[in-house]
């Protein structure tokens, strides 16, 4: 069998957090195009049908969606067992949902600070950690969790402390996931993206007036789109990622370079 074949994601289920949208849903997309089943996890339950409906569609997947706020312990107990139910197995778990809030550390509420810490750090806890409880069961299994490059620089010119934290604290949580769970067959990396066009960035008032000024501090002069992002989706839900765990992956076009 080629590598290409081997990547194949055939007679695999997966879910994705925040997967109605943006960088979720197109991580969704190529999870399908690639053969798995995938449940669409998002508290927009609205746009999380109409994109597990397209994806059924498109690429005649079992695609259910799935209404749950991740920072709900009963919400996402619920979720799995409806992934249970309906798929009988979870081989990839990708841990996606998030927010960005821009507001001066000086200023920022302690209420503003624990939203963004809940969804960004807690949800993905949380929603790892229903996964990790099935694949010890099974015996194997692969989380993704999404960071940031926020995890490892301090974006300017926008203050968003609260987000920066959060993604540092993605990229441990997933390293000692890691650890704790090698020997057991369950595999746990996180991505951190550089900025890439979706609601979070294109639509939101508070960025949007700021992509010129990303752009021209970026190497390749542009954001990433979420379809860049694909292809490592793909992989790390897969089998040749057999040996690849505790690890963060940071596409961004070299941003974090210098
Ligand atoms: P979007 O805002 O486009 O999509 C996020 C989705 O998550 C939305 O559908 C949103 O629903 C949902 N969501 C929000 N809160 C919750 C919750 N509590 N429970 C379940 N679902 C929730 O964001 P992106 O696709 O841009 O971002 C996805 C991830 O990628 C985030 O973790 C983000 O931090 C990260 N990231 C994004 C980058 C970027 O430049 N876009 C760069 C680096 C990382 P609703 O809108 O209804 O709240």
């Amino acid at each position: 069998m080629g590598i290409i074949e081997k990547m194949r994601l055939d007679g695999k289920a997966a879910f994705v957090t925040g997967g109605a949208r943006g960088i979720g849903k197109q991580i969704a997309v190529a999870l399908a195009e690639a053969g798995s089943d995938v449940a669409i996890v998002d508290v927009d339950i609205e746009e999380a049908q109409k994109t597990a409906s397209d994806i059924a569609q498109r690429n005649g997947r079992k695609t259910i969606a799935i209404k749950t706020d991740v920072t709900k312990p009963e919400e996402v107990a619920a979720m799995m067992k409806e992934i249970q139910d309906t798929f009988g197995k979870l081989d990839a778990a990708f841990c996606n949902a998030g927010i960005c809030m821009n507001v001066p550390c000086e200023e920022m509420t302690y209420e503003q600070w624990k939203k963004v810490i809940d969804i960004n750090l807690s949800g993905v806890f949380l929603t790892a950690q229903a996964a990790a409880k099935q694949m010890v069961k099974q015996g194997y299994g692969s989380i993704i969790n999404t960071a940031s490059m926020s995890a490892h620089i301090v974006n300017v010119p926008q203050p968003q402390c609260s987000y920066n934290a959060s993604k540092a604290g993605v990229i441990q949580l997933t390293k000692s996931m890691a650890i704790e769970l090698a020997k057991r067959g369950v595999r746990v990396n996180c991505i951190s993206p550089g900025y890439i066009g979706t609601e979070l960035t294109l639509n939101s008032p508070s960025l949007k007036p700021l992509i010129e000024q990303w752009n021209a501090m970026a190497p390749m002069g542009r954001m990433g789109k979420p379809e860049e992002l694909q292809s490592i989706a793909v992989y790390l839900a897969g089998d040749t990622s057999s040996f690849t765990t505790g690890s963060d992956f940071i596409i961004d076009g070299a941003f974090t370079c210098f």
